[in-house]
């Protein structure tokens, strides 16, 4: 149990504010009634009738054959990868990406997948060029290059469309599919202001995640071709992920991706706004983009600031030294927020 579990209230809360991540949001109380409402099934039977919409829902949004929702995003990502390749197979993917550095290499212990990592520009980026270079040719000493895994957004940064385009261009020249991480593919599309059909466009497959921003308690989905998908529905059943009445949770993210994606914006305004009284207060280098705040005080002070906030009922990201990460969600509201800007001031002014 988190140290902080016994200060937080569900929903926006001004005497408490968590911008460790958007995976701390909470259920509010019109998704606690979506959940009690919902009629149940067997989703294994493919009975379960939350579910079937929510797939239902997911493959219309983004423009696709098929869905498939799941437990974790990183599960979703796992039946991905593993759909699209077979033993001695590789996936180039970016060396910062989820995929490839907080996956516990799990394509490679469960489907004998060889990632290949490549470099990610500063701007969150592959660059066409590396992907062209990483592309293995035809020779029996190589492993068969098979995927490109791309990722939106990375570290709160939007990749442009032209940039995903050019990277998945470069892919599919050399006969690569096209994976999107997109566990907050619904802030990049609000970023980028475009529709969500014309990102997934893009790729051929996308992993997304309801349990963060959109603040359902669990869920991710894989939204891809109809036999793509057929196939990841079977590793997903190998891998214990089939959840029988998991339309508590379908229902949840249904009320998630009607009431929670339109507020995205709020979120990333008000990163905006952290991020200019941070700089504001010239203590260190900020950066910001979508939801998310990245700040590495000069002097070091990480710990200290994180004890200072704390004492305020403000808890942070980020480690001892490095930058400190701030992540804006549906349960900051004006009031949570100001109370972390207070505390910002009173340790630096
Ligand atoms: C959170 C996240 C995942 C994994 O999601 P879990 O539900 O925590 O397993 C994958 N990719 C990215 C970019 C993420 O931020």
């Amino acid at each position: 149990m988190s140290q902080y579990s016994g200060l937080a209230g569900a929903g926006g809360n001004a005497a408490f504010c968590d911008l460790r991540s958007d995976t701390v949001t909470r259920p509010d109380a019109g998704m606690l009634q979506a959940m009690q409402a919902a009629e149940l099934g067997d989703d294994v039977y493919g009975e379960d009738p939350q579910v079937n919409r929510l797939e239902a829902v997911l493959t219309e949004r983004l423009g696709k054959e098929a869905a498939l929702f799941l437990p974790t995003g990183t599960m979703s990502n796992l039946v991905g990868l593993l759909a699209h390749c077979q033993r001695g197979e590789e996936i180039i993917v970016g060396d910062g990406y989820h995929v490839y550095a907080y996956e516990a290499a799990g394509a490679s212990v469960l489907g004998g997948i060889a990632l290949c990592p490549v470099p990610v520009r500063a701007d969150g980026a592959l660059d066409p060029v590396t992907i062209a270079g990483a592309v293995k040719e035809d020779d029996s000493h190589l492993a068969v290059s098979r995927l490109l895994s791309l990722e939106n957004t990375h570290n709160g940064l939007v990749v442009p469309l032209a940039d995903m385009n050019a990277a998945a261009d470069a892919a599919r020249a050399a006969g690569l599919a096209v994976h999107l991480d997109g566990a907050r593919f619904f802030n990049a599309a609000t970023a980028l202001g475009c529709a969500e059909a014309e990102l997934a466009g893009l790729v051929d497959t996308v992993s997304i995640c309801l349990s963060k921003g959109l603040g359902a308690p669990a869920g991710s989905a894989l939204v891809g071709p109809a036999d793509l998908i057929a196939k990841a529905r079977r590793w997903r059943k190998m891998l214990g992920g089939g959840m029988r009445q998991s339309g508590v949770l379908a229902a949840a993210a249904l009320y998630a991706l009607e009431h929670n994606v339109e507020r995205l914006a709020e979120d990333h305004g008000r990163a905006a706004e952290l991020a200019d009284v941070v700089r504001g207060l010239g203590a260190g280098q900020v950066s910001q983009a979508t939801n998310m705040v990245f700040f590495t005080p000069e002097n070091g002070r990480n710990d200290d600031l994180r004890a200072h906030l704390a004492a305020q009922g403000v808890v942070i990201g980020g480690g001892s030294s490095g930058a400190i990460r701030m992540v804006l969600h549906k349960d900051v509201d004006d009031g949570a927020l100001g109370r972390a800007v207070q505390g910002l001031r009173s340790f630096y002014g």
